[in-house]
This record gives C-alpha cells, structure tokens and sequence, in this order.
C-alpha cells in the first residue's frame, strides 16, 4: 500500500505543443495491472501514467513527450484548472529584484510554502494537492511580493533620489500601484508576474508620483526621465494588464 505522501508528491515535465512549451504535473505509477503505458487526467489536472512494472521513468516521459500535444489540450480545455495555476505553468518565471528567476510548481500533502533558492536562482512553490490551489498559490505569491517588491522600489527610489513615506503590497483589483498625496505607495502583489521592465515601469510610475499628484504633461516627462521607454512600457502593460489584473481574484 502506498503512503499518503507518495501519492500525492508530483514531478513536472516540460511537454512541446502547437501552442508553445507547457510545465505539466505528473505522477508515474508502475503496476501490474497494465501491459502497455497509458495515461489520463486526474481531477487536480495531474498527468497520471500508469505503466507495467518492467518501464524506467524515462521510458514514460518519452511516452509524455510523443503525446505532448494531446496532453496540453487536454489540460488547457480543463475547466478544473484554475486560471492563475494554469498561467504560472505556462509562465514560470516571477521578476524578483530587476530579473526574472525560474518558478517550479511542486505538490505535496499538507505542504504550502515557497523557497527562494539563490544558489540554482530559482524560486519552489509547493502547494497541497488536496486543497484548493489557488488561494495557496496567491498566499505564497504575495509573500514573496512583500519580501521583494519594497526593496526593489527602494533600490530606484533611491537612484532617483526620491523617497517614498511608507510602503504597501496588496491584493488591488484593477490597479497595479497607487501612491497617496502623503507619499505613501501601494504595490498590487501581481507585480512579480510581469517581465522585470514592465515591474520598474510601474514603480517608477508610482515613484514619479512623489513630485508630480497628477498625470500632467510635466508627470509624464518626469517619468521619461526616470523610464525612457516609459510609453512603450505603458503600452505594453496596458495589452496584458487585463489578463494578469484578473488573474487569482474571480478564482478565489
Ligand atoms: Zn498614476
């Protein structure tokens, strides 16, 4: 009889589709109830191999890998699949500190954390199977927000010689940032989810708010100083900003 734990502990596998690259959770299981590898979805979205005792692991991600694209539309017409979960998977990096690190999604039973690994550069997130994932993964992101979001504006800030009066991350639903006429700045947690311009583009937006309340020419020119591409970054962000704005709210 397996252990609890082991059932529920996942590896991920790269697979290849027509529509790009997609981080799957699987979970490879030898028995000697079949005679030849097969696989379906399980109703967390996990891959489930099921394959005859005699098959390696590698056997059974080259199986993966040759039904790749069958396997990423079935889990992208998946209504099970929580938005958010399913844009991490497909997008595995967060901008923490002005660079984009790789994010790994794990699960495990009874287990909700993340981990910061500077020696790989990489960041773990580990969330329980069992429970709804995506409060899990929005708890576990905002965390890792507050842990990163302030520094980094502190860090322009400070090459800015600006210098904000009290620092919030939060969980906004239609704005990225806001800053108060007393100075004091508030980050959406969704930040670490755009590319690392993108997220300086915002907080030297909020940053430029500290001499200019208002969205005047001269705000605007203040912010070029600070963002050269700062209107090419605003239209950036103004063409995903629907996307990733709803991304862990309706979903909660
Ligand atoms: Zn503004």
């Amino acid at each position: 009889m397996k252990s609890k734990a082991k059932q529920n502990t996942f590896d991920l596998v790269c697979l290849q589709s027509a529509s790009g690259a997609m981080l799957v959770p699987y979970r490879f299981e030898r028995t000697r109830q079949v005679k030849r590898m097969n696989l379906h979805v399980d109703s967390s979205s996990v891959v489930v191999l099921k394959a005859p005792l005699r098959q390696s692991q590698a056997s059974g991600v080259r199986f993966m890998e040759e039904h790749g694209d069958w396997i990423c539309r079935m889990l992208e017409t998946r209504k099970s699949i929580p938005k958010l979960h399913s844009y991490l998977m497909k997008h595995p990096h967060l901008s923490l500190a002005g660079r984009s690190v790789p994010l790994v999604l794990r699960f495990k039973a009874g287990v909700c954390q993340h981990v910061i690994e500077d020696t790989a550069g990489r960041v773990i997130l580990t969330v329980d199977p069992g429970k709804v994932l995506v409060p899990q993964l929005v708890s576990l992101l905002k965390s890792i927000a507050r842990e990163f979001l302030p520094t980094r504006l502190m860090e322009l800030a400070r090459k800015h010689q600006l210098k904000p009066h009290g620092i919030t991350v939060r969980n906004q639903k239609s704005r990225w940032g806001s800053c108060s006429e007393t100075g004091a700045i508030s980050l959406n947690w969704r930040l670490v989810l755009l590319s690392p311009p993108l997220q300086d583009h915002v907080l030297l937006h909020e940053l430029a708010h500290l001499k200019h309340f208002d969205h005047s020419k001269g705000f605007h020119q203040f912010l070029k100083a600070l963002d050269p591409s700062s209107e090419k970054h605003a239209r950036r962000l103004d063409a995903d900003a629907s996307l990733l704005i709803d991304l862990g709210q309706a979903e909660l």
